[in-house]
């Protein structure tokens, strides 16, 4: 493809199998026009995002660009037969950013480009209506000043707020034709605007091009993992006008049900308006169902619409429209960001609609999303005063203090505490204080509100449109129910059910639907990689296995070792003589049996893997600055302090200096398997380097094991250092089984301290783009995966039925798991809530890997 003929596409020659170079919506918009025919979806062109990289390189509009854009606007205005700049009769165009992947409201915009002085004159008279015109190019003024030359929109809000202050009006609809000329006026004093159409043209695409390296889309892209390098597309349409009177309105419909995937389409529209109002959430939507009560025809051509669109995409459509004088046009639509529920919902409906297929359904999944659907919500039988509600708009609940801004969200964040994020209405500008919030809730907007949008894509809870929620920035109050709250009152949002409270109110645990199971079934009989649970407790234990875990596959040990018991412990260590401490350790000895009977006897036969102890001593031991100076206890524990703790005295290195403890965990492990019929017992040896260490383990395993009837065991360890990837094999020797610890095994590969990285060092190697996630969340598949990859290549080597798993966090990270599907591990294993998610996910990779190989 030569640049110069390829810089602008017509909507007519696109398709969906463009979208890296149209984007996500020119893309989409070329292919509804192919669908719904050119008459439904008004005319325009996509600038490529090849454009757009090619102006971030130079900083200059690519050599051509101009030229062509000059040619598919000539197209245009033959197709409408309209010509921009014309005083009698004038083209107006959008400019809309569109990248490869969605990315709601981050992303600049400008519309009713084209107007000036001369042309609003043209606009009144061809459609007879003064006051729209008006109010045409006073949006156009001032999403010009702000998006192009970067006018704070707090000067226009202002300037509207004082209008209708002086004219004793409330709602922007109640300004006259003369008040928006006169506000028209006064914006274009805020800053030198240009009144030439071609010059308003690539001033608007510059401003783009330029929203893609903003700070805010900068956020979203690293919070959503979207590579910096994509660029944006720009899409310049012919304008309908949502704002043309009481026949006219824009709103947003999804093919079915946004929050919850039930097959009936939702969504909102306002009347008399233009598509920025419906999402900015500045004024409070009707839903999308009243449609039929205002414009019948106009209600049934959308729903029917949206079923075309729905199964030409075989996927839930998110569809904007603009409805001009009784007219219904078809803005953009693409597949729908879906909570958990209604993605769940959807794939089960599409597949016995026939739709899908499992597999497909399967695929329209975000695992990661899952977690929604296992947050807690208010308990329904708790006692609390519900002091507002507003609309659901994205579920789960969750609790905070109060903030009033997206950086003190952040600031807070840092600092481990918990917040909800209180505003009126969001911008895009908040996202970092989404991410950093446990909960949003606005005042103002609806279901399709930017802060909806957002807050679902990011699984957090939220509250929209509570309109008795009333937000005092200049005060730094919120006042609700009769009640003055400030930054830091307790305040909690259930954002399933759309209640707010100022009580602390008990959660319960969700249930798992019909719906979800459903999809859990089909996943498992789908997947290759099993899925078990790292679990402590038997309250755990059972957790993981109603989730859906077939084993424990990492059970700590240590956490048995701490609260009453830890006292016992701390004698044990501390003790300078082999009698004292074989006395401790006897006192844990049935502690921990019983420990291990319940675990054993909640997994009822299926494998549970026991990790040996594994963490440094000193971690079990008092502050020595809390005992009395010159004590022996003080000097005990200070002789017992490390530089290093992590690399210290940890994991087998512990088994080799104190083998009674050891000892006194398998037999005690024994002694419980050996009450409990059926019981499979794993017992894993943590932070092996060398084979000997293992083979020395494996005596002492051993050795206790046969002073026991109990004969179902294995034997095997954590390979979680280097050096054990690299000597797998000797490794295998004694191994009956390995597990990946890829939590240790990133640490040491990379030289990372798991404690210390994620807060001080990582923000920066992000930003300047070394990493763009933490290697702690997701594999670093070319180091850690490939260490991983040869040391089970090597195990098995030596050992062809060596039983191979991952415990580190990774085990429940959707992209890791698909990467160890394709690496001989039999079976991940992760904390409980995120089973199903780890289902769904080794669910997908097979299907992923089965159809790159057909
Ligand atoms: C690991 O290192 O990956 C692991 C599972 O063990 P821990 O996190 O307890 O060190
Ligand atoms: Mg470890």
């Amino acid at each position: 493809m030569s640049p110069l003929a390829d810089w602008v596409v017509d909507f007519a020659a696109g398709s969906r199998e463009m979208r890296d170079l149209l984007g996500g919506k020119g893309a989409n918009v070329a292919e509804m026009t192919r669908v719904l025919g050119a008459q439904m979806v008004p005319g325009g062109f996509t600038i490529t995002t090849q454009a757009c990289v090619a102006y971030m390189a130079s900083g200059a509009l690519p050599e051509g660009l101009e030229g062509e854009v000059t040619e598919a606007l000539d197209r245009l205005e033959s197709h409408t037969g309209r010509r921009l700049g014309d005083a009698a009769d004038p083209l107006l165009v959008s400019v809309r950013s569109g990248a490869r992947e969605s990315m709601p409201g981050m992303l600049d915009t400008v519309l009713n480009l084209g107007l000036n002085d001369e042309t609003v004159a043209g606009l009144a008279q061809r459609s007879g209506n003064e006051r729209f015109a008006w109010d045409s190019y006073r949006r156009f003024v001032q999403m010009f000043g702000n998006v192009v030359l970067g006018v704070p929109g707090e000067h226009f809000e202002h300037a509207i707020a004082a209008s209708k202050r002086v004219r004793g009006v409330t709602l922007d609809t109640e300004l006259d034709a003369a008040a928006l000329r006169e506000l028209t006026r006064e914006f274009q004093g805020l800053y030198d605007f240009p009144a030439d159409p071609r010059e308003q043209l690539f001033r608007a695409i510059r401003a783009v091009f330029d929203s893609w390296q903003g700070e805010r889309a900068v956020t979203y892209r690293r919070l959503n993992r979207i590579p910096d390098t994509w660029g944006t597309a720009v899409n310049v349409q012919q304008m309908v006008f949502g704002n043309l009177g009481e026949r006219s309105g824009s709103g947003v419909a999804f093919s079915r049900d946004e929050l919850t995937g039930a097959p009936e389409p939702s969504g909102d529209f306002l009347t008399n308006a233009q598509g920025e109002d419906v999402v900015s959430g500045v004024r409070t939507p009707r839903d999308i169902r009243e449609l039929r009560s205002w414009i019948p025809e106009v209600h049934g051509q959308l729903m029917k619409i949206l079923s075309t669109l729905e199964r030409h995409y075989r996927n839930m459509q998110d569809t904007e429209f603009t409805v001009q004088d009784g007219r219904l046009y078809m803005l953009q639509t693409r597949d729908a960001k879906r909570p958990a529920q209604a993605a769940v919902r959807f794939a089960v409906d599409a597949v016995a609609e026939g739709l899908l297929d499992r597999e497909a359904a399967i695929l329209t999944i975000d695992p990661a999303a899952l977690d929604a659907l296992l947050h807690p919500t208010f308990d329904p039988h708790a006692d609390y005063e519900l002091v507002a509600s507003g609309v659901a708009a994205s579920p789960g609940a969750a609790s905070g203090e109060i903030v009033l801004s997206a950086a003190e969200a952040v600031a807070a964040a840092g600092e481990g505490r918990e917040v909800i994020l209180v505003r009126s209405f969001t911008e895009a500008d908040d996202v970092a204080g989404f991410h950093a919030a446990r909960g949003i809730l606005t005042s103002e907007g609806g279901k399709a509100s930017h802060a909806a949008l957002v807050a679902r894509g990011m699984g957090r809870p939220a509250v929209t449109g509570a309109a008795a929620v009333e937000v005092d920035l200049a005060a730094g109050e919120v006042r609700v129910g009769g009640r003055v709250l400030q930054a830091g009152d307790h305040i909690a949002i259930d954002g399933s059910l759309g209640r707010i409270t100022l009580d602390r109110v008990p959660l319960v645990e969700p249930e798992v639907s019909e719906e979800f199971q459903t999809v859990l079934g089909w996943c498992d009989e789908l997947r290759v990689l099993g899925v078990r649970a790292n679990a402590d407790t038997p309250a755990d234990a059972s957790k993981a296995l109603e989730l859906g875990a077939e084993g424990i596959g990492l059970c700590r040990t240590e956490h048995m070792f701490l609260g009453e018991r830890q006292p016992l412990m701390a004698a044990f260590i501390m003790a300078e003589e082999e009698g004292e401490r074989a006395a401790a350790i006897e006192q844990l000895r049935p502690l921990q049996e019983s420990d291990f009977e319940q675990i054993l006897t909640t997994l009822d036969g299926r494998p549970v893997t026991v990790r040996l102890l594994d963490p440094p001593l000193h971690e079990f031991l008092p502050h020595p600055e809390t005992l009395p100076e010159g004590s022996t206890a003080r000097r005990r524990v200070e002789q017992l302090q490390e530089a290093n703790p992590m690399l210290g005295t940890r994991g087998v290195r512990l088994g080799i200096l104190f083998p009674e403890l050891y000892e006194m965990q398998v037999r005690a492990l024994f002694a419980a398997a050996a009450r409990v019929p059926g019981a499979q017992i794993e017992v894993m040896v943590p932070l092996v380097a060398y084979e000997r260490e293992l083979e020395l383990m494996r005596e002492l395993i051993e050795g206790v094991a046969a002073e026991h009837a109990h004969a179902d065991y294995l034997i095997g360890t954590m390979i979680e250092l280097p050096r054990a990837c690299f000597q797998a094999d000797e490794i295998a020797r004694d191994a009956d089984f390995f597990s990946f610890g890829t939590n240790d095994l990133t640490q040491t590969a990379l030289g990372f301290s798991r404690d210390d990285i994620e807060g001080r060092v990582l923000g920066r190697y992000i930003d300047v783009k070394i990493l763009d996630r933490s290697p702690f969340e997701t594999l670093d598949t070319p180091g850690v995966g490939q260490m991983v990859r040869m040391g089970a290549w090597l195990g098995r080597t030596r050992k062809p039925e060596l039983k191979l798993g991952v415990c580190g966090e990774h085990g429940g990270d959707p992209d890791s798991i698909d990467f160890l599907h394709h690496s001989g591990i039999d079976y991940v294993s992760c904390s409980p809530y995120r089973v199903p998610i780890a289902r769904v996910a080794a669910a997908q990779a097979a299907i992923r890997a089965g159809r790159a190989n057909a």
